[in-house]
């Protein structure tokens, strides 16, 4: 075919394609012109889950008459003129698009009136066609009426989900404009029903209830932080309420939602070695930073930044963030007074085995944060001293997650899936299992970088994953490499297995590569790290011994020295106890010998 200009239906058509992709974006693009226009109250319709209707209404300014035709010409707006300006946006918009590319995916008709005219005017545009306006009464402000959406679009109509997800994307949009304006009255009705309604006394909390519920937003952690380059403020999850995946963490830059990878991972390590692997906070935070530090136009939705200097915000979010985190709960740091104690009075039995006392030069130091370390602390328990009248290390302190392990002598395994040990303190169960996960899992760390141990197939072998899983797969193409997968892509969603790391070799390769898809989430994009120490995680998972094998004395030794040796032996890699430590003070307590002597 020969180059042509495409007609401008076509085109806006296009175009229209990167903002609205469905019901919720225009939404979003409505109610940011409602906010810009200062409008203290804000009422949102929905029908059929934005496809018969989504109607908006603002008391704000206003159009003029004479702009109205204008408004949704694509490249008119009255919040911008020069170019200069874009390094200054003080507005929601600035791109003069949302209303010229909804009007050309939809029946658009806006309805406005100004303080200064009696009267208001309405403009109806028919698939991009517009009408000629004329006069109707109207109350100052602005009426924005979308019916039958992507009725033109029929390709773009296949695309949207269920009426339940659009329908969420809607009050989740609503809700985190509440959330950020909470000066501003909203309303939302779906479906005929009241979802969502603010009072404008400008509480955040009252819609951060909306977003998470009551119980979750009463827990949340409140952040105030102002500094030269930037100010916080907002919520945060304490340690113990978390989620699976990163959907509960909302970023505003200057009022306006964002997508940003840099600020997520700066809220990620304020909680750095605070969380288990594989879960994360809830957060609602507001940054806010001098507009001309900042570029908002990068994204034709709006939905992503670009910051002047990215390391000075990514630093500054990251340590505001941390110093509330530790301000509101009491997190033990790593410190001084919570290391293992090993009680110097204590006499061992006759052992000569125990006289070693614990690893005294292994523990670990304050600032020696492991970034794979998967603890979870409990905040409900500080550690306790250790009990002076008996020299027991006293359960609680025993059970911080952060010590090595003493050493340990195998009495034997129960039900072929837990290992009894004896300890200098007492009774030690084991879950071997997850004991040998977290072996496996610090080894294979340990080796990253260097050259992890692959096994070669003899014969390179095809897998087929369904479409999904191979297309996730084929991200994570060069960090496999990393870890000692050979892999190729050989044809859609079909990969050619040369070699396979040398701990999964007893799995067929199709199984090994399933491993690792098993639970990605589609939208999630995590941390290279992050993403390294999932995946080997759950190779570990595949590779470690199975509850139900039987080992043997020798066996069980093995493993028993190979957790001392950990950084972190008593979680597996998913943040589950590796082991019940049961000290001989508890056993005193329980056999009722304490106070007896
Ligand atoms: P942008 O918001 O990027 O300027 P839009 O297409 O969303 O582009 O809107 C075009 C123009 O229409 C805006 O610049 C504004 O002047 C006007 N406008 C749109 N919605 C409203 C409203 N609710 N109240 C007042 N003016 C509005
Ligand atoms: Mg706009």
């Amino acid at each position: 075919m020969p180059i042509r200009i495409l007609a401008p239906d076509v085109a806006s058509q296009i175009a229209a394609g990167e903002v609205v992709e469905r019901p919720a974006s225009v939404v979003k693009e409505l109610v940011e012109n409602a906010l810009d226009a200062g409008a203290s109250f804000i009422s949102i319709t929905v029908e059929e889950a934005g496809r018969r209707l989504i109607e908006v209404s603002d008391n704000g300014g206003g159009i003029p008459a004479d702009e109205l035709p204008l408004a949704v010409e694509r490249h008119a707006t009255s919040k911008l003129q020069t170019a200069d300006e874009l390094f200054k946006i003080g507005s929601l918009g600035f791109r003069g698009e949302a209303l010229a590319s909804i009007a050309s995916v939809s029946r658009l008709t806006i309805t406005s009136r100004t303080e200064a005219s009696a009267q208001g005017m309405q403009l109806r545009v028919d698939a991009g066609h517009a009408s000629p306006i004329k006069p109707v009464g109207a109350p100052v402000g602005t009426l924005v009426r979308v019916e039958d959406l992507f009725y033109n679009v029929p390709a773009r109509k296949k695309f949207l989900k269920k009426d339940v997800t659009e329908r969420r994307h809607i009050i989740q949009s609503v809700t985190r404009y509440a959330l950020a304006y909470p000066q501003v009255r909203f309303h939302l009705r779906q479906e005929g029903r009241v979802i969502l309604q603010t009072s404008g006394n400008g509480e955040r909390r009252e819609a951060l209830g909306i977003l998470f519920d009551a119980e979750i937003a009463r827990q949340m952690l409140e952040v105030v932080y102002n500094s030269e380059t930037l100010s916080l403020s907002g919520f945060i999850s304490p340690t113990s309420l978390t989620r699976a995946s990163r959907q509960g963490i909302t970023f505003f830059v200057n009022g306006r939602p964002v997508q940003d990878a840099s600020l997520i991972s700066a809220l990620l390590k304020a909680y750095h070695t605070l969380l288990m692997v594989g879960r994360y906070p809830l957060a609602v935070l507001f940054l806010d930073v001098p507009p001309e530090s900042v570029d908002v136009n990068v994204h034709p939705a709006k939905a992503e930044v670009r910051f002047r200097e990215p390391d000075t915000i990514f630093t500054g979010v990251r340590n505001a963030l941390r110093r509330a985190l530790l301000a509101h709960s009491p997190v033990p740091e790593m410190g001084e007074q919570l290391r293992w104690q090993p009680e110097q009075s204590w006499q061992p039995p006759n052992q000569p085995a125990w006289q070693t006392p614990v690893h005294p030069s292994s523990a670990p130091s304050g600032t020696d944060w492991d970034p794979f370390d998967s603890r979870r602390w409990d905040e409900k328990t500080p550690a306790a001293p250790s009990d002076p009248t008996t020299g027991a290390v006293s359960s609680q302190q025993a059970r911080l997650p952060s010590e090595r392990l003493p050493l340990l002598r195998p009495v034997g395994q129960v039900a072929s899936a837990f290992l009894v040990a004896e300890g200098p303190d007492g009774l030690y169960l084991i879950d071997q299992h997850a004991a040998h996960e977290r072996v496996l899992f610090e080894h294979y760390m340990a080796q990253r970088g260097e050259k992890i141990p692959s096994q070669a197939l003899l014969q390179p072998q095809a897998v087929e994953l369904s479409p999904t899983n191979g297309r996730l797969l084929e991200e994570q193409l060069p960090t496999l490499s990393a870890l000692g997968f050979e892999v190729e892509t050989f044809g859609p969603h079909t990969f050619l297995v040369r070699a396979i790391p040398a701990l999964l070799t007893n799995l067929d390769p199709g199984a090994a590569l399933r491993v690792l898809v098993e639970d990605f989430e589609e939208d999630e994009s995590p941390l290279q790290a992050e993403l390294e120490a999932r995946i080997v995680a759950r190779i570990c998972k595949r590779a470690a011994v199975k509850a139900g094998q039987t080992m043997s004395p020798d066996e069980q030794r093995a493993l028993l020295l190979d957790l001392e040796s950990c950084q972190s032996p008593r979680t597996c890699p998913h943040g589950r106890p590796t082991m019940i430590h049961l000290s001989v003070d508890l056993l005193e307590r329980q056999f009722g010998r304490r106070g007896a002597r």
